[in-house]
């Protein structure tokens, strides 16, 4: 908060300047609100990205706005992933790496993303903002302390009835304004720009068929972060487990002596969570990382816990799965007759392991938030990215922030300087690595 009233003050200094420039045909804010509006909520456990037909709205809407304002090479691929490029204007394009920047369409499966209404409240003058729809719904002061920071800001939220979207149509809405901004203004000079836009980002599917060579970017950036400044080369490493307990479904009028109900072993399971396991997200923060149980399915024959596992280190994953499997064992003493099954799969890996080796991506980065006057730091986030899979893969991708707040919530906000902001650093961004080269 406090790198954020520096960045107040020092905002209004870097206006002029960057207001030298023609404004981009359809402000970021236009643009956002009306892709909040497009349901693209994606699904878990689907065969295949994108795992929720709905996304492809957007993608077919983006692609058209990529091709109306002059971007090249736009398609959308079979697995639903908008691929566009914006060609540099220097003497020499291939002196200066392509540089790729992506956004994701959807939205989390947690809260409903259908018939989105985008509330502004205009010229935010401070206080509690209570959500018109369902009053219970309140974006406090105390708990969203950079509020203090946007006196004056048009703050943009949904109705309280759902989720707003900003994650991560924000990134979308400040790419598109990206490339707008610079087809409006050829003096602003760039290498060659890759765009894409993914599916399937909340459920994990959708960068598993990212085309990385037919792409073309040497380095990029996923513009899916929170508040103006915070800037990711580092996300959890990231284990999925599953805990099956497999009991003897019968008929309940002649179950005596046969029947085996799995749901009991399953919530005792379960139940001994608060009392043995000492990191979960209700209880951590910073970098201490979580055991989080957050979903299952019970009945009589057979009934599951999935669980997620997060640390920063990856050795620590291997203490959680060990911790995990204290708790089933503990189980299965209680519950003999009921067979407990554990598994798990590597989700993704901390990509700082990767982009210490390339700290130019996060000081440009840096360096192009300050030339939009927004102080940023270095945040590790306590979650993954596309990025996150995309630098395993070879591609070193950190993310930049979009200005967003309370991601896959109803108390989801984002304000019209935030858009604005983080458009700007975008556009600054290009111009650094056409300066640096490298
Ligand atoms: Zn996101």
């Amino acid at each position: 908060m406090r790198t954020l009233l520096i960045c107040a003050v020092i905002l209004n200094s870097f206006v002029t300047s960057f207001s030298q420039n023609k404004p981009p045909t359809e402000s970021a804010m236009d643009r956002f609100l009306r892709y909040v509006k497009i349901d693209t909520q994606s699904a878990e456990d689907q065969p295949a990205p994108p795992s929720t037909k709905k996304q492809l709205d957007l993608a077919r809407l983006l692609e058209s706005e990529l091709k109306a304002l002059g971007v090249r090479d736009v398609r959308i691929s079979e697995w639903g992933i908008v691929y566009g490029m914006v060609p540099g204007n220097l003497p020499d394009n291939s002196a200066v790496p392509t540089i790729g920047f992506i956004a994701h369409m959807d939205t989390s499966p947690a809260v409903s993303g259908a018939n989105v209404t985008a509330i502004i409240h205009k010229n935010y003058q401070g206080g509690d903002i209570v959500l018109p729809n369902d009053k219970t719904q309140i974006i406090t002061v105390a708990q969203n302390p950079d509020l203090k920071n946007l006196i004056g800001d048009d703050i943009i939220t949904a109705d309280g009835t759902t989720l707003l979207g900003s994650d991560d149509k924000s990134g979308c809405a400040e790419i598109m304004t990206m490339i707008d901004t610079l087809m409006q203004n050829p003096q602003i000079k760039h290498g060659n720009i890759a765009i894409a836009f993914t599916p399937d980002e909340e459920v994990g599917g959708g960068i598993d068929k990212f085309d990385i060579k037919g792409w073309g970017a040497k380095f990029a950036y996923t513009v899916d972060g929170e508040q103006l400044g915070d800037i990711s080369n580092e996300t959890w490493s990231a284990r999925t487990a599953t805990v099956t307990f497999r009991g003897k479904s019968t008929h309940p009028g002649t179950a005596k002596g046969i029947m085996v109900n799995s749901s009991y072993a399953a919530g005792d399971f379960l139940a001994q969570f608060p009392k043995t396991v000492k990191n979960r997200p209700e209880t951590t923060e910073g970098r201490v990382g979580f055991i989080h149980p957050y979903v299952g399915n019970l009945d009589v024959e057979t009934s599951t816990v999935k669980i997620l596992l997060r640390d920063f280190d990856i050795t620590g994953l291997a203490g959680q799965e060990a911790a995990i499997k204290k708790v089933i064992a503990k189980t299965q003493k209680k519950y003999p007759n009921v067979k407990i099954e554990y598994a798990s799969v590597l989700g993704y890996l901390n990509m700082k392991e990767v982009l210490k080796n390339y700290p130019q991506l996060t000081d440009y980065a840096i360096e192009a938030a300050k030339r939009s006057g927004v102080t940023a730091e270095l945040r590790p986030i306590r979650g993954g990215t596309d990025g996150s899979r995309l630098t395993a893969a070879g591609l070193p991708t950190p993310n930049l922030f979009t200005g967003g707040h309370n991601f896959h919530g109803k108390l989801e906000f984002n304000s019209r300087k935030g858009l604005q902001k983080s458009t700007e650093t975008l556009v600054n961004l290009v111009q650094i690595w056409a300066e640096k080269k490298e």
